[in-house]
């Protein structure tokens, strides 16, 4: 083992290393570094001072919560300490702290639990008099925080006058203040195009947007808080475990979480962990990890505190969503409509649970507005199945050979010149079909699902059609034949068949299909089936007017230029004209909307459908008319409530909207088919 100096110096290195952390995340609201990274410092303090207990000193962050520094705020003196919460990485270490638990409390009967989600955002501390709010607090070092009651007031979900009449004269509720996803995106989006600095994650924003001086500011950011506790209570009494507590500050009209639940004993508690994890990507806000905490007041009394913790709670884990890691160069990609993307390349990191290699950088406004380098180290954070993002810069990591990420002129794939038009962010490869890459893209999206839906016909396939000259256009596809396709290296005859045929099985898609799989710009599934619905015919979509395809829903002047510009160009009517020649016959569609069966309704689907995919019912809906809504409103006809429906179904029943079961839904098309 090293010796004592040695491990002293390096204690002292970590502590200055964390404090400095400590500061910019919690005074600063400017994380330094990951979670995950200051994480690892922290845990490797604990156990250098864990082993060297002579070294360690009250002032050590292992000792405290927070950081203290200079702040705008009045300060509040907490009447209650408010600490933190230790953590466990592994199933083992939450076996060890039930295991603790016990050996304190003298028991070996399973301990009961409340598991609650670890919202990702900051403590407060609410006081209310008579039932009215008096003042909020921000956690700050544990002992004295900052007096935020005019931002906290902005909040929607605080209740400012408490409900019902059972409450104490005097009480103190704690929760967490937290940035749903959905609301960070949006004012990230927001900063974004103004050029302002976006925030890192939901936590960060949330502590950003709650300490801000002018309240008004506050009050323009998405924020909501759910309580977790109550802390002191003057003339009142309270139940004797914290599961009914929760209840009760439901009844006053707080928020709570409504993923927590009970556990008895260990196994319990990483079944709520399991789960919990297993549901992480859908809830709409984020988490870090789950809390447990023992139920009886009177054995958290037992049990007490340490320094910075108490001993009778626990936070469990999750992966970490942010890493660290190098960006060891940048290249450019070229897509389907010639957009030229740079995507940096990373050094692989493990995290959101997979290792990430590769991350967009979106445009160069995007590289100036992070300022981001060749050689830099980065936050790259993968939330749900949100694809990876670089979101930050480490600048103190900056090596002096960082170099600066250039634009190409010419395109990488076909040498192209790259334009620039002005006012798009977006620089495109002029090469148009000429370029392979663009080629291939265009083919991939005419094979795709949503469009000729070729079964078979993965991207790899299409990549290697391509590169071997066996097809130029989306025509040539349907000039392949079992031969040709079996001279390919891993094609088998049974393969080579299956894909034929898939190919001419494509032969007579709806018209929606069809003009969506020609690739226009801007024209996605939606305004591919207006179109279609409007027009009825092909040649009546490449024969309207500018004037006419604007009173068609969704398009506006942008897109009806790209369906003219679309159409006026000889290499698109060849190449129809060739998917004609091939035998490509695509449907017309009766245009007559208001004759349709469910003209003029809206209808919302949800829940898991077990007889027919979400899209196939849509498309089923609109088929016959009707408008297929993302949510429920006073203007939604019905909804179909498939297995395991949830806030849509709850809303459809409150404004009484019609609910079909899955069953009922497939009996009404029969119907409606037959009729
Ligand atoms: P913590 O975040 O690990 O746990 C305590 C906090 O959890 C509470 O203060 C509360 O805000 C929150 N919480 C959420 N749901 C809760 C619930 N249901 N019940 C009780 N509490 C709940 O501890 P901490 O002291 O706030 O912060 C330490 C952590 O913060 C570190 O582990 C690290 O991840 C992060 N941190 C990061 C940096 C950085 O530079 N990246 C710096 C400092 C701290």
């Amino acid at each position: 083992m090293a010796n004592t100096s040695t491990v002293a110096h390096r204690i002292e290195q970590l502590r200055a290393e964390i404090n400095d952390y400590n500061y910019r995340y919690y005074v600063l609201d400017e994380p330094a570094v990951p979670d995950a990274e200051y994480d690892r410092l922290f845990r490797e303090l604990q156990a250098l001072e864990t082993q060297y207990p002579d070294l360690i000193t009250p002032e050590s962050p292992t000792q405290r919560v927070g950081a203290t520094g200079e702040t705008t705020f009045d300060e509040v003196v907490h009447r209650l300490p408010m600490l933190s919460l230790d953590n466990a990485f592994t199933d083992e270490e939450l076996k060890d702290f039930d295991r603790r638990v016990r050996e304190r409390l003298g028991t070996d009967e399973p301990v009961e639990y409340v598991c609650e989600p670890k919202l990702d955002g900051l403590a407060v501390s609410l006081h209310y008099e008579n039932g009215r709010l008096i003042q909020a607090a921000t956690r700050g070092d544990g002992y004295a925080g900052e007096d935020i009651t005019a931002n906290i007031r902005t909040i929607p979900s605080v209740p400012l006058m408490l409900r019902g009449q059972g409450y104490p004269n005097l009480v103190e509720v704690r929760g967490e203040v937290y940035m749903p996803r959905a609301g960070f995106e949006a004012l990230n989006r927001r900063l974004a195009n103004k050029g302002d600095k976006t925030f890192v994650n939901p936590r960060n924003a949330a502590a950003g947007s709650l300490r801000q001086k002018n309240p008004k500011v506050t009050a323009r950011r998405p924020l909501e808080l759910c309580g977790y506790s109550v802390a002191v209570v003057d003339e009142g009494l309270l139940p004797d475990n914290h599961w009914d507590c929760l209840n009760l500050i439901k009844d006053w009209g707080f928020r709570i979480n409504p993923e927590m639940r009970k556990a008895s004993g260990a196994e319990e508690c990483l079944d709520a962990y399991r789960s919990l994890l297993d549901k992480r990507a859908t809830l709409p806000y984020e988490i870090d990890g789950i809390v447990f905490k023992v139920n009886d007041f009177s054995q958290q009394r037992t049990l007490g505190f340490i320094s910075r913790a108490p001993r009778w709670a626990i936070a469990q884990k999750f992966p970490a969503q942010e890493e660290l890691t190098t960006i060891e160069d940048v290249e450019f990609q070229v897509g389907r409509t010639g957009a030229v993307t740079p995507v940096a390349r990373l050094r692989p990191v493990f995290v959101g649970g997979v290792t990430v290699s590769n991350a967009t950088l979106h445009n160069m406004d995007e590289i100036a507005r992070l300022d981001v380098r060749i050689g830099d180290t980065v936050f790259v954070r993968r939330a749900g199945d949100v694809i990876p993002q670089v979101v930050k810069v480490v600048l103190d990591k900056r090596p002096e050979n960082a170099r600066l990420i250039e634009r190409p002129l010419h395109c990488p794939v076909c040498g192209s010149d790259i334009v620039q038009i002005e006012g798009e962010v977006v620089a495109r490869c002029s090469g148009g079909l000429y370029c392979a890459a663009q080629r291939k893209e265009a083919i991939k999206h005419f094979a795709s699902r949503k469009a000729m839906d070729i079964e078979g016909l993965g991207d790899k396939w299409i990549d290697i059609l391509v590169e071997k000259g066996m097809v130029k256009t989306v025509a040539d596809l349907y000039h392949l034949t079992v031969v040709d396709l079996q001279s390919l290296e891993r094609m088998g005859e049974k393969s080579a068949r299956n894909l034929v045929e898939a190919i001419a099985a494509s032969r007579r898609p709806q018209l929606w299909r069809f003009v969506y799989a020609l690739g226009i710009r801007e024209v996605g599934e939606a305004t591919a089936k207006s179109l279609a619905r409007h027009y009825g015919t092909l040649e009546r979509i490449a024969a309207a007017s500018d004037d006419d395809l604007q009173t068609v829903q969704d398009v506006g002047p942008i897109v009806a230029g790209h369906i003219q510009s679309f159409f006026n160009q000889s290499h698109n009517k060849e190449t129809i004209d060739a998917l004609r020649s091939a035998g490509v016959e695509w449907q017309s569609e009766s245009v007559d909307l208001a004759a349709q069966p469910l003209a003029g309704e809206t209808w919302v689907l949800t829940g898991t459908l077990s007889e027919m995919t979400r899209d196939e019912a849509k498309e089923k809906l609109e088929s016959l008319g009707a408008k297929v809504a993302g949510s429920v409103s006073a203007k939604t006809t019905s909804l179909v409530a498939g297995a395991a429906a949830g806030s849509k179904l709850t809303k459809a029943e409150s404004l009484g909207v019609k609910v079909l079961s899955e069953q009922e839904f497939i009996t009404f098309l029969e119907t409606r088919q037959q009729s």
